[in-house]
């Protein structure tokens, strides 16, 4: 048996109770996937848009309920946002260290360019960013393992690890110099791959809505 739709969704239905979630077989007659999207970083992930026409879905496929699709999308979120947070602290690891090591290689005016204070602050700037992000990360990874809801962390995790992924990156870049900026370094690809982390999983502006709304919802007990 199919899953009745409604031919014309009833706009007065409160976003909460607008989507159903199923689980659709790759392989269903009318679906059709995109092609790749040429993308400014992460261009090892593909990335395609799929659309779905006519497709036929068994009503055992539906995930909980009709209309319960918004809520099971948030508390995967929930789970989801703290290892993308973690990929971002990577990518800010691995720019704090390549920025390092390049700093302690690279002379101007007589010394390496760590000995510059402007430079080893930077450092130091970049430093304190990635350990921060890691400890949100693992905190709202934290709540997951010890059963709490961890809406609140885990946005806060995403939104800093995203944010502080951007900074660190373009940090790196500047203590590259001009070789920063050109591709045979590896830190362009990284401020490249960055950007997305405060595009997916929820913007960064989402992020914030999320964290105001769980934050204020305390003191109106
Ligand atoms: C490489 C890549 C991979 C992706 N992978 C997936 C995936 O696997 N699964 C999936 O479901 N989606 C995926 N997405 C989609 C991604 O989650 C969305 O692009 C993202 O959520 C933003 O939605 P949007 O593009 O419609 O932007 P919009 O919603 O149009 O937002 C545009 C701008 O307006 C801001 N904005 C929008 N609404 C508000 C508001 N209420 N208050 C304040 N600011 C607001 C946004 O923050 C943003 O800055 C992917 C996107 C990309 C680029």
């Amino acid at each position: 048996v199919d899953v009745k739709i409604l031919p014309i969704p009833d706009p007065k239905t409160p976003v909460s109770k607008a989507f159903t979630g199923f689980i659709v077989e790759a392989d269903s007659p009318g679906i059709q996937i995109g092609r790749k999207e040429i993308n400014m970083g992460q261009r090892c992930s593909d990335t395609r848009g799929i659309v779905f026409e006519d497709v036929r879905v068994p009503k055992e496929n539906v995930l909980l309920a009709e209309g319960a699709g918004f809520k099971i999308a948030m508390e995967a979120f929930d789970k989801t946002r703290p290892p993308v947070a973690a990929g971002a602290v990577g990518l800010s690891q691995r720019a704090l260290d390549e920025a390092t090591k390049y700093a302690l290689e690279r002379k101007t005016f007589g010394k390496a360019i760590v000995e510059h204070q402007a430079v080893s602050f930077m450092l130091a700037e970049m430093a304190m960013k990635v350990e921060l992000a890691r400890m949100a990360y693992q905190r709202a990874a934290w709540e997951v393992d010890v059963g709490h809801k961890n809406t609140y962390y885990a946005s806060i995790a995403k939104a800093f690890a995203g944010d502080i992924a951007n900074q660190v990156a373009a940090d790196a870049v500047q203590i590259f110099g001009g070789n920063g900026f050109n591709t045979e370094y590896p830190v362009e690809k990284l401020m490249r791959d960055a950007k997305i982390y405060q595009i997916y999983e929820g913007t960064a502006q989402i992020q914030r809505i999320v964290i105001a709304r769980e934050h204020v919802s305390k003191f109106m007990v």
